[in-house]
């Protein structure tokens, strides 16, 4: 079971040099997402080699365009190299018209279908959901409707303790049985084989939450209540508080007590803006209030 995050975007809205404007590409269990697509979205997912082909679910928070502005590019090249498997776009519903309305003016249409989920939630509510994930939609504090995302592990299956298991000669049948932590009744052998002796409590299920772009406020502890990683923006320091409270952004440490409250794990700061030459401020700021912070770069690959 892997759980992995890779920020292919980290900076705030001018791309520069060493910061693309908003993405990240995050596998768990084996399902293939994309959290916003700012522009050159796709160059990074080539030079970080993701094969991105495999994204089936793609969430884009708000429409500022260092949000989104590579989504069409994105699609277009996923459509002009053949692909046929469907996505799955979760985004605030004016993206479909803008969507359709780039198809129209260009005359150019996919050859894969695009469902469409209309995000409008007021508060935590659960999107998608299979049989190894749930993914939850709830509002941020921007200047047009914007969403946050939790991405969660659902309950592992107990481990087999393998050699006991061999040892013991125990049916092959037993093991769907044992996964759930249930005893099994053997009839050739007409005995009742007790599960304890051959498991291993599952491992933790973990979660992945995602804010940018937002101001931070009370109410929104309840969303990320104990979730392992939160990369939250800070596109501002302390010293810049009134121009983060004008564009309604977070400061590092507006960031960091938001975590603290909310018992996150640990915390990744992005969307950083450029007009700061180093992170150390932000990290110091951060630091004073939850010390299990890092500054998100692109290209960093973290485990949830
Ligand atoms: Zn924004």
């Amino acid at each position: 079971m892997s759980f992995s995050v890779q920020f292919l975007g980290t900076g705030a809205a001018l791309p520069t040099i060493r910061r693309n404007p908003s993405a990240q590409y995050i596998e768990c269990n084996n399902r293939h997402i994309l959290i916003d697509c700012g522009e050159g979205t796709q160059t990074q997912l080539r030079k970080f080699q993701i094969k991105f082909q495999k994204i089936k679910i793609i969430l884009i928070s708000h429409l500022h365009g260092d949000h989104y502005y590579g989504l069409m590019g994105l699609l277009s090249t996923m459509s002009l190299l053949g692909r046929n498997q469907d996505i799955h776009l979760y985004a605030p519903p004016e993206l479909k018209e803008i969507i359709d309305l780039q198809l129209k003016a260009s005359g150019h249409h996919y050859d894969f279908p695009i469902h469409f989920y209309p995000l409008k939630e007021k508060e935590k509510v659960k999107i998608y959901e299979d049989k190894k994930i749930e993914i939850y939609a709830f509002p941020l504090n921007h200047r047009v409707a914007t969403f946050g995302f939790v991405i969660s592990e659902k309950e592992k299956d107990f481990r087999l303790k393998g050699e006991v298991f061999k040892m013991d000669q125990v049916s092959l049948q037993a093991i769907p049985f044992f996964r759930k932590g249930e005893n099994f009744f053997d009839e050739n052998k007409n005995q009742l084989i007790i599960a304890k002796k051959y498991i291993l409590p599952p491992t933790s299920s973990k979660s992945y939450a995602y804010c940018s772009d937002n101001a931070v406020l009370e109410s929104q502890i309840q969303y990320l209540k104990n979730v392992d990683c939160l990369y939250h923006e800070s596109t501002f320091i302390e010293k810049h508080k009134e121009r983060a409270e004008k564009t309604k952004h977070s400061t590092a440490k507006q960031a960091a007590y938001l975590s603290k409250q909310s018992k996150v794990k640990k915390l990744y700061l992005g969307h950083i803006s450029s007009r700061y030459e180093g992170v150390e401020p932000f990290l110091n700021e951060a630091k004073e209030i939850f010390s299990n912070v890092c500054i998100a770069e692109d290209g960093m690959k973290i485990t949830v």
